[in-house]
């Protein structure tokens, strides 16, 4: 396969060592040419520095690391406030002016295009429109993936997510035998992400996954967060073989694709 160009958008950094790094350390391994885009700097995630723009610089430096870890040729900030998450998991009240969620979509998209058009990227990576557990931040994220795909005619786009259904199935019997932090919570895990049947994608990263662990371990300042909902603290405490069992395949959806299609490759069934 000729080296090919793929563009993964993220809301902040983070996700793409959660999500897609196996995919993008697998694609930039075959020799092609892999790029994060990242919507904000996230500075105000959950950590144990108080949000706000130190935590930004702190967040940026990781998700540098992280991509240099996981053979990134480029590595951009749209430079969007984070938008954050109410007590609830909604949107947040006390959200930055700039904050991403209340982005003008199309101009937001119009900067993602001129990204694609100028890597003239092959494939673009999104997420599916429930925004995987639903942050508001990785919604938009959808929103303005899918409309600068339009714009710049990118032709493959995927949706990363996670197949819930093993995912349910390995955290209920892990939780029989490995005690889980209170504030991780499976049940959040029922309504996110995608169903089996949805998945068009199921990308075997095993190979990878000591690359991904790295990438994770790089976002040091989320992995430390206090009382945090997020799952990353969780996720780097579980033990080696859950995680290669967990952590082994990526999934995405390609819309464009029949419903029931089964790839194993992001780069599979090239349209032309
Ligand atoms: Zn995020």
């Amino acid at each position: 396969m000729p080296p090919r160009t793929a563009v993964f958008f993220h809301a902040h950094p983070d996700d793409e060592a959660l999500l897609t790094a196996g995919t993008m350390a697998m694609l930039a391994a075959e020799g092609h040419r892999v790029v994060l885009v990242v919507a904000t700097a996230g500075e105000r995630g959950l950590a144990e520095m108080e949000p706000g723009e130190e935590l930004g610089h702190t967040r940026l430096k990781e998700l540098y690391e992280s991509a240099a870890l996981l053979g990134c040729a480029r590595v951009e900030c749209l430079d969007y406030g984070d938008s954050g998450l109410s007590p609830k998991g909604g949107i947040a009240e006390d959200r930055p002016d700039n904050a991403f969620i209340d982005a003008d979509s199309e101009e937001a998209a119009g900067r993602l295009a001129a990204i694609l058009r100028e890597e003239e990227a092959d494939l673009l990576s999104i997420y599916d429109p429930a925004g995987g557990y639903g942050h508001p931040d990785h919604v938009q994220v959808h929103r303005v993936g899918r409309r600068a795909a339009e714009i710049a005619g990118t032709e493959i786009v995927l949706e990363a997510t996670v197949n819930r259904d093993p995912l349910l199935r390995l955290l209920r019997l892990a939780g029989k035998v490995y005690r889980f932090p209170p504030e991780f919570d499976v049940r959040t895990f029922e309504s996110a992400y995608s169903s089996g049947e949805t998945i068009t994608h199921r990308v075997n990263v095993r190979k990878y996954t000591r690359q991904k662990r790295a990438a994770m371990a790089a976002h040091a300042s989320q992995a430390s967060g206090g009382d945090s909902d997020r799952t990353l603290a969780v996720l780097l405490k579980v033990p080696g073989p859950l995680y290669r069992l967990v952590f082994g395949t990526e999934w995405f959806v390609r819309r464009d694709l029949p419903p029931g299609t089964r790839l194993r490759h992001p780069l599979d069934r090239w349209p032309k």
